[in-house]
């Protein structure tokens, strides 16, 4: 745990973590090498972790990357990181993230951007940009994230490295802080596909501590061992299948994420991930996800209004920020929140007010709730009828330089386009390194590959026989 700490201090300058705690991570690595030395150490035993920073811990604090909740600490841990802990895996401190998760590039973070590894200019990503960024300094061996628009995909994309977001109501939300509940779903970033695996498996599995949390996936117990056993069992018949392991395969390319906005760079890296599976004997198809489009403005109704509801809960009396002076209790609650939250959170409460006002809620909210029923109803259809997964990219274009989006706030929400509709849709998808960009200062690229409900074993055996 010391070599670690000393090298996540010679790498402040990411601004990956948020805090970092010598004693609580020593005292880890000491149950881990008991563990160890028991002969019977479980997978995860000593593994060095960090966790983004909406998971509560109890010893480190947890913020948010809000002043909201500078000082906070929670009386207990997050089901994930309880999880993980029991596990063996060692965590190493907090990390940088967009503010309440709300953001693609860690920008929002109140404590300053996290910086992307292969260059300290551009972004990491968001909203899990500390994780991404931790992984692929090789500061942690894996980092935990949430997605909910994208924010494990998509910083996993632009710092070069695996990451999975699993169906909806498989990982449980106890413990995270919350954006938009029906959307908010926990995932590993790790440098393989492989090593997602054992991950996502120990984080996985029903809890009764959350309502959406799901006692069984597709007739198997949601409990650990599900998704290590569809892996294993994946990956036997790959090698049994010899020279061309993926024969058979079908790999949906929606024509709608090939538009007009995708990067060159970016569109080249994905058609030759493409010949490579191929190559493999997976066969591809053209599929169509007409509504991919919609999913924006749905999304940015469906995650703002959410967001509003949930965020209600900081009002400067039970927990968080408390403005210094204030005339009486309606003046405390506002100047808190006036100067607790950053301008991003704002934005989205102020919409997502707007769009649950009587008069609007018909108009929006239900609009947008009809639009994901119909989102979710074009993937079934494809997955019905034509495809076994669907690939393309994760993002339009390599990471951007701090500061590109600046003059544009809702700049970042288009680039959302290839994320957000699988969240609206609750789908398991992940992002694998295909690539880089040209050029003296190259940046990564991710191949997106999205699975039904439930199969993420099988998405994980499809992106190791890439890896
Ligand atoms: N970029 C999206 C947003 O800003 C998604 C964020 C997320 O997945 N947490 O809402």
């Amino acid at each position: 745990a010391d070599s670690a700490l000393q090298a996540i201090e010679a790498h402040a300058g990411l601004n990956a973590f948020l805090h970092v705690d010598p004693q609580l991570s020593r005292e880890q690595a000491k149950a881990a090498d008991l563990l160890l030395a028991s002969g019977q150490a479980p997978e995860l035993a000593g593994i060095p972790i960090a966790h983004k920073d909406v998971f509560v811990t109890r010893g480190w604090r947890t913020t948010a990357a809000s002043k909201m909740l500078q000082n906070y600490t929670s009386p207990f841990d997050a089901t994930v990181v309880g999880l993980l802990q029991q596990a063996g895996a060692v965590s190493l401190g907090k990390l940088n993230c967009d503010e309440f998760a709300m953001g693609s590039g860690n920008e929002n973070s109140a404590f300053g951007p996290a910086r992307n590894p292969w260059n300290r200019d551009a972004v990491p990503g968001g909203s899990s940009g500390g994780s991404a960024a931790a992984v692929a300094a090789g500061l942690v061996m894996a980092a935990t994230g949430t997605d909910t628009g994208g924010s494990v995909r998509q910083p996993a994309a632009l710092c070069g490295v695996s990451g999975i977001k699993p169906t909806y109501g498989t990982v449980s939300r106890y413990g995270m802080v919350a954006f938009g509940s029906s959307l908010d779903q926990a995932g590993p970033i790790a440098r393989h596909a492989q090593d997602l695996v054992e991950l996502l498996d120990t984080m996985s599995g029903f809890d009764e501590r959350d309502s959406t949390s799901l006692e069984s996936c597709d007739g198997t117990a949601n409990k650990a061992g599900r998704i290590r056993a569809e892996f294993n069992a994946a990956r036997e018949q790959y090698k049994a299948a010899g020279a061309r392991p993926l024969e058979g395969l079908r790999i949906g390319v929606p024509q709608e994420f090939f538009n007009e906005g995708l990067a060159d760079n970016v569109a080249q890296a994905i058609e030759s991930a493409l010949q490579t599976y191929e190559s493999l004997g997976a066969k591809r198809v053209g599929i169509s996800l007409p509504r991919t489009k919609l999913s924006i403005p749905a999304y940015y109704v469906i995650a703002p209004a959410e967001a509003s509801s949930n965020l209600s809960r900081y009002d400067g009396v039970r927990y968080g920020h408390r403005a210094a002076s204030y005339s009486d209790l309606a003046d405390m609650t506002s100047r808190s929140r006036a100067e607790g939250f950053g301008p991003e959170v704002i934005r989205r409460i102020l919409v997502g007010t707007y769009v649950l006002c009587h008069g609007y809620y018909d108009a929006y909210y239900l609009q947008a709730q009809r639009v994901r029923r119909m989102i979710a109803n074009d993937f079934q259809q494809a997955f019905a009828q034509q495809c076994d997964v669907i690939m393309g990219p994760v993002t339009p274009t390599v990471a951007k330089h701090i500061g590109d989006n600046r003059e544009d706030p809702t700049a970042d929400w288009l680039a959302d386009i290839y994320t957000l509709g699988i969240s609206l849709a609750g789908l398991p998808a992940m992002s694998i390194p295909c690539g880089f960009s040209a050029g003296p200062s190259p940046l990564p690229i991710g191949l997106q590959i999205v699975g039904n409900y439930f199969r993420e074993g099988q998405l994980l055996a499809v992106a190791d026989s890439f890896q």
